[in-house]
């Protein structure tokens, strides 16, 4: 009788264990671009549920602080964030509103994604002065294929901080992303290699490591300086280079009208080509990698 009631006392503890460790199953991460969100979801598999609040048609550098995000963050376990001052705008208002500790830079649940990335473009003084927005180097890094495999590393860092038990199971998940990346990277760059060395023009300074890794030149922007709209005097002196130097090319992002874009190739007799930023800039970019096969295609397109 004593036995009988002895089990049923543990039987209900241990249903009361699984069923508190299954609402606790899914860790809640929040990101700020879905590049980091797609990397994440790739880590944690089905047992993280990634939301990003940057869509990958936005600028980046430029998001409305929506009081929906601040809900999203004080509920998070892991935030993860492009960091140097890409989001400088928007970020440190909602994770103060969202008073969650866990996420607050310093905290467990705090990824900088750039730790370890090997940045370009850092200037050797930071200011603001002239308008600049990239005044720690250039954050744009999640643009090298091979600089998502040092973002994954401190994605499974925090995740592994904040559900340890399942290390194992982000650990083969990391391994997967680091084999497949290295094994596309070299198809990217194995596709791209004819056109090393190709002359390019961009409209804001966002390409200096995808142009490092695929063996791109990109010689000027019709932004006079990161964030400052382009000035008819920019315009005229890229005209110039691009007779000059025979460049045929000028890459946007979707997010900048292509009016300058377009008077300039005009001018130049050039071409304006569209390259995604991000995972979801259009409905054929689902995933990380796809971000690439993406670009890498329409480069190649353009450069044929
Ligand atoms: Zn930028």
């Amino acid at each position: 009788m004593m036995n009988k009631r002895v089990t049923l006392l543990l039987l209900l503890l241990l249903f009361c264990l699984l069923s508190s460790s299954s609402t606790l199953a899914q860790l809640k991460v929040v990101t700020t671009m879905t590049d980091l969100q797609s990397i994440t979801s790739m880590i944690g598999g089905d047992k993280v549920d990634v939301f990003a609040i940057a869509t990958g048609f936005q600028n980046p550098h430029f998001v409305d602080p929506k009081p929906s995000y601040i809900m999203k963050l004080s509920r998070a376990d892991v935030f993860v964030t492009v960091g140097l001052d890409l989001e400088i705008g928007w970020v440190l208002p909602l994770l103060n509103s969202a008073r969650n500790s866990k996420i607050q830079k310093g905290g467990d649940g705090y990824v900088d994604a750039s730790i370890n990335v090997p940045l370009l473009q850092v200037p050797t003084s930071a200011s603001r002065a002239q308008g600049d927005i990239h005044i720690y180097g250039n954050p744009h890094y999640w643009l090298d294929p091979l600089n998502g495999k040092v973002i994954a590393r401190n994605i499974f860092d925090a995740l592994v901080r904040a559900d340890p038990d399942r290390r194992s199971f982000y650990e083969a998940n990391l391994m997967k992303f680091n084999e497949t990346i290295d094994a596309k990277a070299r198809e990217w760059t194995e596709k791209l290699r004819p056109y090393s060395g190709t002359k390019i023009i961009a409209y804001h300074n966002e390409w200096p490591y995808f142009e490092q890794r695929f063996g791109l030149q990109i010689v000027d922007f019709l932004e006079p300086k990161p964030g400052i709209p382009p000035t008819p005097s920019q315009l005229f002196k890229v005209i110039n280079e691009m007779k000059r130097d025979h460049i045929k090319i000028i890459i946007i992002s979707p997010y900048f009208t292509a009016e300058s874009a377009d008077m300039v190739a005009r001018n130049a007799g050039g071409k304006v080509v569209t390259l995604a930023t991000s995972v979801g800039a259009n409905e054929q970019i689902k995933t990380y990698y796809d971000l690439f096969d993406y670009n890498v295609s329409q480069l190649f397109e353009a450069l044929r």
